[in-house]
């Protein structure tokens, strides 16, 4: 008996899911496995967010609630992006759905047609490429070198784009990079997207206030309002407010879009849970001040993982500008031989290594579209991610560097 179409085949279950699993097995069997696989903050949702849930139960908002969102937290949402990111956008502009990531799910689905092709920045997260193949759309990665700080160049963008294209996903600060970009560089991207008026961009603003060095924010919509029509701003609750459970993510975009995404989500899910949406209208309208403790709790950890990485032969960090990852890059220990004599290939094999011999659970580079590095969650306590980073340098250091063929 077949149980599974030949697209789904094609399509990766979540990466830093998987990994998280395998070190959950570790665990369960005794070992003491550090996991820096999954991207989600450590702290708690701060109680006032908690309180408006259990006032909207006890309020009895219990029922069905639109599709598109409630009325409340959809006026959170415009509030939100008129005071943070000077936006405008109507009540029909605005769809909410359970997590950022089934808004990305509702676009594609409503606007992706067989073979249509979606240009994803690599190092991407590695959904988008995964959630455009479930949909019978063609993932196109475009290499942001490292040199350039993982970001998009206006000529690499330009390449890039054909009649085929149909979306240009774009995610600042990123995961798994920390790549950022400021205004200027996003109008320079958009001074070649009028050029090619078939193209959507879809903006991932997910990590918006998780940005280092005393860096602003730029929305790319902000930065280029003659492309509003073509533009899907997404975002989400679930880093800025440790809301990862809730599920609660929005949309803001062309009118005829977010009706397309919302007849999508009336057949997926009739709608994001009433209680959860009370509570994230809580968070967008409520006190801010947890937002930037955390962020400075994650600049913290960046430092820290930035100098620790400095002090280990062979692996190298760009530093990130934002979110909460580090991609560590372990090109030098591609063919390196194990103390137990066989060859790391890859880098996949690298992090079973890590995982194996260092209890430290990280996810291979190549699930976001660039092999010869790993990826790490620095969204956990200093203490832990000191230790992981003092497991890791002994590991290493018990490889045999490959040759250098002269
Ligand atoms: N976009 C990016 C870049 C992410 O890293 C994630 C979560 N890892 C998401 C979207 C999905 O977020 P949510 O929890 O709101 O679905």
């Amino acid at each position: 008996m077949k149980y599974s179409t030949i697209k789904l085949a094609a399509v990766q279950p979540s990466a830093s899911a998987a990994v998280s699993e395998s070190a959950a097995a570790l665990k369960a069997a005794g070992h003491d496995v550090i996991d820096l696989g999954l991207g989600e903050p450590d702290f708690d949702t701060p109680l006032h967010i908690k309180l408006a849930a259990h006032q909207a139960a006890l309020a009895g908002r219990t029922k069905y609630p639109p599709t598109d969102g409630t009325q409340d937290l959809k006026a959170a949402i415009i509030a939100k992006l008129a005071r943070d990111n000077g936006l405008t956008y109507a009540a029909n502009e605005i769809i909410v759905a359970n997590g950022a990531k089934q808004v990305i799910f509702d676009a594609f689905m409503a606007s992706v047609e067989p073979g249509d092709q979606v240009l994803l920045l690599a190092p991407y997260f590695g959904s988008y490429k995964d959630i455009v193949m479930l949909l019978g759309g063609v993932p196109v990665a475009i290499p942001c070198p490292v040199e350039n700080g993982f970001r998009l160049s206006p000529a690499a963008l330009d390449a890039a784009i054909t009649p085929a294209t149909r979306w240009l996903l774009i995610n600042s600060p990123s995961n798994p990079a920390g790549a950022v970009y400021d205004e200027a560089e996003f109008r320079a991207l958009g001074e070649v997207l009028l050029r090619h008026p078939h193209v959507l961009i879809m903006s991932d603003e997910i990590y918006e206030h998780i940005l280092f060095d005393g860096r602003t924010f730029a929305s790319f919509s902000a930065a280029c309002p003659q492309l509003r029509d073509r533009i899907l701003v997404v975002n989400g609750v679930s880093k800025a407010y440790a809301m990862t459970g809730w599920r609660i993510g929005y949309g803001a975009g062309p009118k005829p879009l977010i009706a397309g995404m919302t007849k999508v989500q009336s057949q997926i899910s009739s709608g994001a849970c009433s209680i959860a949406q009370a509570a994230a209208a809580a968070a967008l309208d409520g006190p801010q001040g947890h937002v930037a403790l955390f962020r400075a709790a994650f600049e913290r950890r960046r430092d820290l993982i930035v100098s620790r990485i400095a002090g280990i032969p062979g692996l190298s960090l760009n530093t990130p500008g934002g979110a909460f990852y580090a991609l560590i890059g372990c090109a030098s220990f591609i063919g390196a031989k194990k103390p137990d004599g066989s060859v790391i290939a890859d880098d996949i094999q690298f992090t079973q290594y890590l995982l194996l011999a260092a209890k430290v659970a990280a996810v291979p580079g190549s699930a976001y579209g660039l092999s010869s590095y790993f990826r790490i969650s620095t969204a956990t306590a200093d203490h832990v991610l000191a230790k992981a980073m003092d497991r890791i340098a002994t590991c290493v250091a018990h490889l045999e560097m490959p040759r250098k063929d002269s």
